[in-house]
């Protein structure tokens, strides 16, 4: 055991260099072609070391909603499905996500070190760093003997930074067929894995008013702005109203000139859950001032969107995984702990598939989402070495781990 792991360490350099490679690759969900690119070289670096078998699937666009309330769809990029043992009495499935929040005409497009030990750049901790994580564990793990005894599927999904519309329901569909669940987002900043995470949920409303000449004609205009102020408002107002629950609205559009009244405004904000009960006093609250605002003549509100994510609450098969993660990193000389976190990712969807899961396995960095995110590049080794002896310990009891699956 401890030569497998320690052959890791001789990896650095060119985990490294890879790293550098892919993050300089921009991925923003909504750059096709630069996801396909980085899906392209992942998928071809893990059938290469791993000889597993390989599925390329093409998703569903996502749809956005302008703010005259007509449909705009973004194609996506593809997911990637890679296996190997699918009959072994442990099934372990590993998520890790091709796309980052930086759009294709992001400033940010080029790594830097900041010191020896710190590396700057898009994705690197989210999580670019995390998947070339779960490649070289897994390579690892492939020289044990006892890789015989435990069967993975990897899917790298390409829309997870926008809530995983498209893969939702292939994450779904392959919980079932696991046994737990191991996700390659970045660590806390303080290095801890999440615990409890909350649901979220997006939505867009539109108003449509009546546009009106500001000068001649203002008493016919109805407008949709003042409307959407009012809406705003409101919906800003149910902060603080339920324990966990918080809505921010984040954009705000809507008019062509000052001499028009407009008669178009939209508005998109975001909920995030703390249990799954919420998502209804959330809907109520919501359909209540949609009422309020429509009651207003000559002014209409639509709402669209919904929660994508139920929040992930610990239950006690979470807890058991939580704690040989904990174990495993002890081992290693590093104590780990979890703590809940307002956050969610691809670990909440497995979880409400029924699916047990630790989702911080990536690397160890901070800025996530900013220009000055950052991994500190030893964690690259380190956490391949974490996986690799979670897996070799699962491997060890099987049994233990496996569930009964339908
Ligand atoms: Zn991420």
């Amino acid at each position: 055991m401890n030569s497998l792991l320690n052959s890791i360490n001789e990896r650095q350099i060119p985990l490294t260099e890879t790293l550098v490679k892919l993050a300089e690759i921009n991925s923003g969900t909504l750059n096709r072609a630069g996801v396909n690119q980085i899906g392209g070289l992942l998928s071809e670096m893990f059938c290469a070391r791993l000889n597993c078998h390989h599925q390329q699937l093409s998703l569903p666009a996502y749809t956005l909603i302008r703010t005259d309330g007509t449909a705009v769809e973004h194609p996506l990029g593809d997911l990637h499905i890679l296996s190997k043992r699918p009959d072994a009495p442990l099934q372990v499935l590993l998520t890790g996500h091709l796309d980052t929040v930086f759009p294709e005409d992001s400033v940010f497009q080029q790594c830097q070190w900041l010191d020896e030990q710190t590396l700057q750049g898009p994705g690197v901790s989210d999580m670019k760093g995390g998947l070339l994580v779960m490649l070289e564990a897994l390579a690892a793990f492939e020289q044990s003997p006892l890789a015989q005894r435990i069967g993975w599927t990897v899917i790298l999904n390409p829309d997870e930074e926008i809530g995983s519309p498209s893969s939702a329901s292939i994450l779904a569909q392959q919980a079932e067929l696991h046994d737990l669940g191991m996700i390659y987002e970045p660590a806390l900043p303080n290095g801890q894995l999440a615990g409890e995470r909350k649901g979220s949920g997006n939505f867009t409303a539109i108003i449509a008013g009546v546009a009106a000449h500001a000068g001649r004609e203002h008493h016919r205009g109805r407008n949709a702005i003042c409307a959407m102020a009012e809406f705003i408002t409101a919906v800003d107002q149910l902060n603080g109203l339920r324990d966990g629950v918080t809505i921010n609205v984040g954009i705000v559009d809507g008019g062509v000139t000052t001499n028009q009244v407009p008669d178009q405004a939209r508005c998109r904000f975001n909920i995030r859950t703390r249990i799954s009960e919420d998502e209804r006093w959330c809907q109520q609250q919501l359909h209540r001032i949609e009422e309020q605002i429509n009651r207003k003549e000559g002014i209409s509100l639509t709402l669209h969107g919904g929660f994508g994510r139920s929040p992930k609450q610990l239950n006690p098969a979470h807890l058991a995984l939580f704690q040989l993660v904990a174990n495993c990193s002890a081992q290693l000389g590093v104590p780990l702990s979890w703590e809940p976190t307002g956050g969610c990712c691809d670990g909440n969807n497995l979880s409400a598939a029924g699916l047990p899961n630790v989702d911080t396995l990536g690397v160890l960095g901070g800025n996530i989402h900013s220009h000055q995110e950052f991994i500190k590049i030893s964690s690259l080794v380190e956490r391949a070495r974490l996986t690799t002896l979670i897996l070799l310990t699962l491997a060890e009891q099987p049994e233990t781990w496996s569930r009964a699956r339908t």
